[in-house]
């Protein structure tokens, strides 16, 4: 049940058709996870929490430095030196005290990574490395738990959506984790500040429509890829299939991973 103040401040969630008040009721009962509070978390995180997702986590166990605020806007300048995840729960919380958000101070792992997914209608997963997008491919696969993956680099950005079974996965793709020297780092590279925030928006965009979960409001991205190119501000949408041997899709991977 939805308060008078919450009915106010979602009013305008409301009003859409694709909403009503029965959708901004299915929000709040939703459970979402943020891998990475970083560039792409930071926006998402701070959308989800506005839009009244009733229950967030948020995973991350970097501490707030001056380098991330050119990007990570849900940080203050008073947060650096804090636990990135307690900071962004705090700041998400302040912005709406309505909803719970839950900080994790954690690097996500095949051991703890089952656990802390575990329960979530949908993951979003931000993080900065190949390892870790890796990883939240397989366990959402083996949890069958949607989830969608997006990455940021210089001017450049990718997001897709993942429902296990369904569409194709990150491992359909790229098969394996390149090696990390293969692999510029924003830190190493460089990223435009605005370029993580459209593209983790679109990650908080496309969380929304999927956990409405109406014919009206179908989600885009999910079995697609969406590239962004701002310099040229070209956006492809490109339908990915299945690929018959993916480890991940055929749980080969999570076989390996018990034995
Ligand atoms: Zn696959």
């Amino acid at each position: 049940m939805l308060s008078p103040e919450e009915l106010s401040r979602y009013s305008r969630n409301i009003l859409l058709n694709e909403v009503k008040r029965s959708g901004q009721e299915r929000l709040k009962n939703s459970i979402v996870t943020i891998v990475g509070a970083g560039g792409l978390g930071s926006p998402a995180l701070l959308y989800l929490a506005a839009a009244g997702v009733g229950k967030i986590r948020v995973i991350d166990s970097d501490t707030v430095d001056t380098t991330n605020l050119q990007r990570q806007i849900i940080y203050k300048h008073s947060d650096i030196g804090q636990p990135k995840a307690i900071a962004a729960a705090k700041n998400a919380s302040s912005l709406n005290p309505y909803i719970s958000v839950e900080g994790i101070q954690a690097r996500i792992s095949r051991e703890n990574a089952s656990d802390l997914l575990k329960g979530s209608d949908l993951v979003l997963e931000g993080s900065d490395n190949f390892e870790t997008k890796f990883l939240i491919n397989d366990i959402c696969i083996q949890e069958k738990i949607p989830y969608i993956t997006a990455g940021v680099l210089r001017f450049e950005g990718m997001v897709m959506g993942i429902r296990p079974g369904e569409d194709a996965c990150f491992r359909c793709i790229y098969e394996e984790s390149p090696a990390p020297e293969h692999v510029p780092s924003c830190a190493d590279a460089g990223v435009i500040g605005s370029m993580a925030g459209m593209i983790g928006t679109i990650q908080a965009t496309e969380s929304i429509q999927f956990l409405l979960n109406t014919e009206d409001s179908r989600s885009g991205l999910f079995g697609k890829i969406l590239q962004v190119d701002s310099k040229s501000m070209e956006f492809r949408t490109i339908p990915i299939c299945k690929r018959e041997d993916c480890e991940a899709c055929s749980l080969l991977i999570a076989k390996k991973l018990t034995v």
